[in-house]
């Protein structure tokens, strides 16, 4: 075995939404050359002997003929079938009568949905009108096919009241009921999302744990592990470890559609770019992912977690974090602002 099995996802379609919470950045929509793809898998080849293609690292299906594109991702990928995931395009969803069956054919069973609060949010959010009424026409049209919508929810301070009224709308809407009548099962959870991308621009008005609605507590994703800013702050502040995010059995790379390439390990921003396909050597390039040696990982080696947060949390802040986010967002904020 050459390495250790690649993933590949690369943006060649783009997407429709420019959501505020998006972690790997908004980027533009371009358009790559007919064979990019193949160009592509064609590079890693002769260094990795399993590699997944998709298509895709924002939008999954957002391409006219999907089906088609399905096909070419298995035939592109090298002793591997690439996984479905429990994601899909919303955006089809609610305009093609056909690809809620092409979902169930290639077995996906459960589809999630995010939602930020009712209309107006939501499509401020997500960054279009009509993306609320997309979501709701989603969820009927994955309902007709026997497919499970699972609802995610991103909370912060300016969404937090309204939250209560989206969980009754599922009861409403007897999603629960209407799921386990197909042996489905509903799910609506909520959570504050990462900090990194564009949801770093967020951090003002991150939910702050007391502000949390007692209803909604139960469908908090990790509740118990979200703690406020400053307590992390006290834990941390002479913790001499590092923040240095690193591949274990699989390595999972983006590729830009301008062939930046980047790890899955947070937003696809220039300090954590590995290099061009287009313009380094490749050899070069597999060098860097194979010995993770790209500007953020070299500064994050060399930075303990203590001053981490010592030069970069808020001591007094009761923002809500899960420990990994927030250590994420720590590194980000000291490669963007001392690096
Ligand atoms: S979060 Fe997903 S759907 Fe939203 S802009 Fe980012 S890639 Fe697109």
């Amino acid at each position: 075995m050459k390495n250790k099995p690649l993933t590949l996802a690369v943006d060649l379609y783009g997407c429709p939404n420019r959501c505020l919470h998006c972690w790997l950045s908004h980027m533009p929509n371009r358009t790559m050359e007919p064979d990019a793809d193949r160009w592509i898998v064609d590079q890693f080849r002769p260094y990795f002997d399993q590699i997944s293609f998709f298509s895709w690292l924002r939008e999954p299906d957002f391409c006219p003929d999907y089906r088609a594109r399905w096909e070419r991702d298995k035939r592109l990928s090298v002793n591997a079938v690439p996984p479905r995931f429990e994601l899909a395009s919303f955006w089809r969803l609610a305009r093609d009568p056909e690809y809620a069956s092409f979902l169930k054919e290639v077995g996906v069973n459960c589809v999630q949905l995010t939602f930020f609060g009712m209309e107006e949010t939501t499509d401020r959010y997500v960054g279009r009108a009509g993306a609320f009424q997309e979501l709701l026409k989603a969820t009927e049209v994955l309902l007709a096919h026997a497919i499970s919508p699972r609802w995610q929810v991103f909370i912060n301070e300016d969404n937090k009241d309204e939250l209560p009224a989206l969980l009754r709308l599922t009861q409403t809407l007897r999603l629960p009921a209407r799921c386990e009548a197909f042996g489905g099962t509903f799910r609506f959870f909520v959570h504050p999302g990462s900090c990194d991308g564009e949801n770093r621009k967020l951090y003002p008005i991150r939910i702050i744990k007391a502000h949390i609605p007692e209803i909604l507590i139960p469908y908090f994703l990790n509740y118990d592990a979200l703690l406020p800013e400053k307590e992390w702050y006290e834990k941390w502040k002479k913790d001499p470890s590092h923040v240095v995010p690193h591949n274990t059995d699989s390595i999972v790379l983006y590729v830009a559609g301008n062939y930046d390439l980047f790890f899955n390990f947070t937003h696809m921003r220039p300090e954590w770019r590995i290099g061009n396909l287009k313009t380094d050597p490749i050899n070069e390039l597999v060098r860097r992912v194979m010995e993770e040696d790209i500007p953020a990982l070299r500064i994050a080696r060399n930075i303990t977690l203590g001053e981490l947060v010592s030069r970069c949390g808020d001591p007094l802040s009761e923002r809500a974090f899960e420990k990994e986010d927030y250590q994420m967002y720590l590194l980000n904020r000291h490669l963007e602002t001392f690096a």
